[in-house]
């Protein structure tokens, strides 16, 4: 299994080099620090340095894993475990806990889970799956991940950790009053706390670039710092950390110094969350739609009335559709499927043109296929019952 994912990574960043040289742009390897608003110098792993002057600078570093506040042993990626590590185990460990239920957490914790390991997840939050996502889907998602074997605790803080001679043992307690108070051993930790920018010996302040107070390079609608000849894009600056949001950015920042238009809508950027099966979402979750005052209709429809689900035997999750009660405009779709993070695409195209879940309705879709639901969740929000349940 290790073997096919480095492949599969080899040939894909090998696939960048290739995509460079074609599209005539230089590979220059090093640490980048901008040394002035029209030069950047590179320092090179042999101790040498290169110094290249340009028109514009875009800054893409990404983000680092956030370790895990106060005195807390060190991530090895042997017993105490990053999501870099989480990739590379070398052997299937029988007891994993997971320190943060959000997107990265459950992906990993539950491939492991899937390869036999207890998995034990705590969590701050008093649900799975991050901030942003619908609290329907969330408990329909964690009932599906504890019925694969995975537990979770809930509303729970870690207050420290120890290493054992066999691993790790983690102290935990209530996240509201510090009660319930339990220590959990396991042989590997996995923690995903979170992800924060990476600028690291950029240089910013050489050129007068400010951070905002949580670390991301500040910049305007056309993704341009303080410094005019700057931009900067993907994880490093305001959003979501997708990597789709990136590249998007990127594109669009581009053709914005190109003379173009600049426009993204952050509304319609899905998120996958990549378990078996898979949970997606874009747009608004009910929670939010309730906190503005926007009056909308609920369409769902379980994969259980899904013919291919069924077929497949893959018969757990759901489609949910939020659309405009006034105007029937689609406003958010939450899925828990899968191949859900393939089916997401067809809600963002909609959503883009602003489509209407009677658009969607009306729209031929083949059979048998898991895109039905999406079409059925729609059916029952425009006409207030789906066909096949
Ligand atoms: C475990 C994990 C799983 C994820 N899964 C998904 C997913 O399924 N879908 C999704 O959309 N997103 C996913 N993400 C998030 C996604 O990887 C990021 O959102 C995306 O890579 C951000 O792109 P970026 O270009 O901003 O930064 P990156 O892709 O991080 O690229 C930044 C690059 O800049 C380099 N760099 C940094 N500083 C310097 C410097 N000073 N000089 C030279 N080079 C430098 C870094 O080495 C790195 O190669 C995942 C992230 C993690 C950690």
């Amino acid at each position: 299994m290790m073997e096919q994912k480095s492949t599969a990574v080899k040939t894909l960043t090998n696939g960048i080099a290739h995509l460079f040289k074609q599209n005539k742009v230089t590979q220059v390897s090093g640490h980048g620090s901008i040394s002035g608003p029209n030069e950047v110098t590179v320092h090179k792993e042999d101790g040498s340095s290169e110094v290249i002057q340009t028109k514009n600078i875009m800054i893409a570093t990404g983000s680092e894993v956030t370790p895990f506040p106060g005195a807390f042993p060190e991530v090895d990626e042997k017993v105490i475990i990053s999501s870099t590590g989480a990739l590379s185990l070398n052997r299937v460990p029988e007891k994993m806990i997971l320190i943060g239920a959000g997107v990265i957490g459950v992906e990993l914790g539950s491939v492991w889970s899937r390869l036999g390991s207890q998995v034990v997840g705590i969590e701050f939050l008093g649900h799975i799956g991050g901030l942003g996502i619908d609290m329907e889907i969330s408990k329909n998602f964690q009932r599906i991940l504890q019925k694969q074997g995975m537990k979770f605790k809930l509303n729970t803080k870690v207050t420290g950790a120890t290493r054992t001679e066999g691993g790790i043992k983690v102290s935990v307690e209530s996240a509201k009053d510090g009660s319930k108070k339990e220590e959990l051993e396991g042989d590997v930790l996995l923690v995903c706390v979170g992800r924060r920018p990476y600028t690291t010996r950029l240089g910013l302040e050489k050129v007068g670039i400010s951070l905002d107070p949580r670390g991301r390079v500040t910049v305007n609608e056309r993704f341009q710092t303080s410094v005019p000849s700057i931009y900067a894009i993907g994880d490093c600056i305001h959003g979501p950390m997708l990597a789709h949001k990136a590249e998007d950015e990127g594109i669009i920042c581009v053709e914005g110094i190109s003379g173009g238009a600049v426009h993204i809508d952050y509304n319609c950027v899905p998120n996958v969350i990549y378990t078996h099966p898979e949970v997606a979402w874009i747009g608004k979750t009910e929670e939010m739609l309730k906190e503005e005052g926007v009056a909308y209709k609920i369409g769902k429809f379980p994969l259980s009335a899904n013919s291919r689900a069924r077929t497949n035997a893959e018969i757990d999750g759901l489609v949910k559709i939020l659309s405009d009660k006034e105007t029937d405009r689609l406003l958010g779709c939450h899925m828990v499927a899968p191949a859900a993070g393939e089916m997401i695409n067809e809600a963002a195209l909609a959503m883009e043109y602003g489509a209407s879940s009677e658009d969607i309705a009306r729209v031929c879709h083949a059979h048998p296929t898991v895109s039905e639901a999406f079409r059925e969740a729609n059916i029952a929000a425009y006409t207030g019952k789906a066909i096949n349940f």
